[in-house]
Formats: structure tokens, sequence, C-alpha cells
């Protein structure tokens, strides 16, 4: 066998290699593991959810707590810089239904009823947006989760723009959780222990933000691990 065919085997298996190891770190581990369900479980499934999705997203400043003891249930305080633009609506469609998309990565269905208003805010992101006459997501369009029967969740019913971007939004949602793999288990266990994480215990569960020093300079978007 020749030293160039050799070189090509070895670079085919290393590229191999990489891409099965990348694979098993966005696997999801089983839910029963770490995420009970029980209300305090759902709860915390549905705020790390937005707090993984806060934090990946560009023109979030900081995340100051994330909680499951709220007067309502759990919520995910942050701060946004200020720009105005149809990108901005998107990303806050993503952040407000990244509640929902954590579940349904964990369960394959919505658990907590405390999505409602998530679910109505998107919604009204979404019409502004298309209002706006724009579709376009500033990441590209995947294929719709069939997981999610997203007119059943809705009245009036949507239509089929609305069923599109929502869709689109969530399926973002759900990529981000997705792609936090454990460390988005870890921020649900440590929520579950604690309660309520401030920004320096959400730090020491999620990746770094290399790209905190620019936030507010780049295109409304999220920067996934
Ligand atoms: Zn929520």
């Amino acid at each position: 066998m020749s030293i160039m065919l050799v070189a090509v085997i070895v670079t085919i298996m290393t590229v191999a290699l990489v891409a099965f190891l990348g694979r098993r770190r966005r696997t999801i581990p089983p839910p029963d593991v770490l995420c009970p369900d029980t209300v305090e479980g759902r709860i915390a499934v549905h705020e790390a959810g937005h707090a993984v999705a806060a934090w990946g997203c560009t023109i979030v400043q900081n995340v100051e707590l994330v909680a499951i003891d709220g007067p309502d249930g759990g919520f995910v305080k942050f701060n946004t810089c200020a720009i105005n633009s149809s990108d901005r609506d998107w990303c806050e469609a993503v952040l407000m239904l990244a509640g929902v998309a954590a579940e349904v990565a964990v369960w394959g269905k919505v658990r907590t009823g405390g999505a409602k208003d998530d679910l109505l805010k998107a919604r009204e992101k979404v019409q502004g947006i298309l209002g706006m006459g724009d579709d376009h997501a500033p990441w590209r369009r995947k294929p719709i989760d069939p997981c999610i029967p997203f007119d059943a969740m809705y009245y009036p019913v949507l239509s089929d723009a609305e069923h599109r971007a929502l869709a689109n939004a969530y399926l973002h949602a759900k990529n981000i959780v997705r792609s936090h793999g454990r460390s988005y288990y870890k921020l649900v266990s440590a929520l579950m222990s604690k309660r309520r994480l401030n920004e320096a215990e959400v730090a020491d569960i999620l990746p770094r933000r290399s790209f905190l020093k620019i936030v507010g300079m780049m295109r409304p978007t999220f920067i996934t691990p």
C-alpha cells in the first residue's frame, strides 16, 4: 500500500472519529438521570432552556439570574443591548420558545402549563417580523420538527407564514439547547438543588461567552458551543 493511500485512509478515519465524538458530545443524556418529571423538574428544564438560549445570544449582555422559585414559577433575568431590527425580533422569538424547546428536547412534549405566555409573546414577535415583510431569520432555515404540533397550541389558528416562522424559531431554540449537551443538564441539576443561580454560578456551568466583548456590535444571532 502506498504512503499516499495510507495517509488518505488515516485522514478519513480521523475526520470520521472527530465527527463521531462531536455527535457524542451533543447527545443529551437520558432525562430520568437528571431531570425528574416533577413540577420542580419541569420548571428547571424549562428555565434552563431559556437560560442557555440567552447565554448564546449576541444581544444579551449578561444573564443575571436563573430561578425556579419565582412567584409565577421560574424566570430568567437577563439584560440586552439596544439594537432594533428584525434580527433582534427573531432572536427574541427564539429566546421565548427556548423553554418549550427544552421541554420537547428532554421529554418529547411540552410539560409545563406556563409555556402559554411564551408562545403568545413569540407569536407577537413573529407577527411584527412578518408585518415588516421579512421572513428571513438570521440563521439558515431548518426542516420543521414533527415533534411539536404548533397549530394545536395556538388559537386563533396560525397562518402558514406564522407557522413557518414560529417553527423555524422553535427549531433553532431546540438546536441551541441540544448543542449545550451535558452543560445544559448540569444547569438543570444545579437549579434543582439551589433553586436560584446568579451570574457567576451560571458562568461556572456553561461554556465561556467568548463573544462577550463585542456584544452589541454583532448582528443579532446565537453562538452555540
Ligand atoms: Zn418560559
